[in-house]
């Protein structure tokens, strides 16, 4: 491998939230980054900011993935962050749109991700998969089926790769994270911010930088180590349904 050339590493919904946090982290780490997304004016910002290269993605689309993937030339690092949610409707009420967003965005889109990336990462000799899920991903919760079953769903193929590649030089680590502030409540409630807000209320929970942070470690530790799950919450969640909050 070339070694004068900086570590390239792709992060998909790099326009907002874990994902910007990251790209910011990982430029800071050395990394060029390759942003991904389908907000490009946002990109373009952090591009300039970071000196990465913004190219639109939509993960949702097979024919975006591929030219996205087209002009990524170098891939050492993959950051599967793209996904989210959308309502909170009981199963008995559940919407099929909803549901065909969330597992096409976090388990078809970490899908064709993985699958255009990996030959690149492979052959870089120090390939490395990070993959964000969440708690949802090893809990579930009222109202919450569409998420927790599309990141059961994204985890147990991101764990499937670790086992599938064994052998090969590249990494696989799961980021899990709890209550963390970005735009993700705000898209699961259509834009409500009052309901968006009143998820964090009473308590401190965490970034995008907290969450940044965590991924930087995994991808900076020798190349010998994998960690292979970490679950991050704030001090005061204990789990997808359980949190303590002051003044309530
Ligand atoms: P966010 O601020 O809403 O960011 C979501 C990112 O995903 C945006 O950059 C968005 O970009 C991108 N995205 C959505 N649909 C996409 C598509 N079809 N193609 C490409 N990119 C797409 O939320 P976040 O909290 O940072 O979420 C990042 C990840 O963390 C998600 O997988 C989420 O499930 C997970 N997570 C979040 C929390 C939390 O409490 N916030 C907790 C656990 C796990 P564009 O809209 O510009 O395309």
């Amino acid at each position: 491998m070339p070694t004068s050339s900086p570590r390239t590493a792709v992060v998909t919904g790099a326009s907002s939230g874990i994902g910007a946090a990251t790209a910011r982290r990982l430029a800071q780490e050395g990394f060029h980054v390759v942003l991904g997304a389908r907000r490009t004016d946002r990109l373009a910002e952090l591009a300039a900011e970071t000196g990465g290269t913004p190219i639109a993605l939509d993960v949702t689309d097979a024919d975006s993935v591929d030219r996205f993937a087209a002009e990524v030339a170098r891939c050492d690092v993959l950051i599967n962050n793209a996904g989210g949610a959308k309502g909170t409707n009981t199963v008995a009420a559940a919407d099929e749109d909803e549901w065909r967003w969330m597992w096409e965005t976090n388990v078809l889109g970490t899908l064709r991700l993985t699958k255009a990336l990996l030959p690149k990462l492979v052959a870089s000799g120090n390939g490395h998969v990070v993959t964000v899920t969440s708690v949802a991903a090893s809990q579930i919760y009222d109202g919450g089926s569409g998420y927790t079953s599309a990141k059961h769903a994204q985890s147990a193929l991101h764990q499937t790769l670790r086992g599938e590649h064994l052998g090969e030089p590249v990494r696989f680590t799961e980021v899990a994270p709890g209550m963390v502030e970005t735009e993700f409540s705000e898209v699961r409630f259509g834009g409500d911010t009052e309901r968006a807000a009143a998820v964090y209320r009473g308590l401190t929970p965490l970034t995008g930088d907290d969450v940044a942070d965590v991924i930087a470690f995994a991808v900076t530790r020798p190349e010998h180590v994998n960690l292979d799950r970490i679950e991050v919450k704030p001090r005061d969640q204990h789990s997808a349904t359980r949190a303590h909050r002051t003044g309530n």
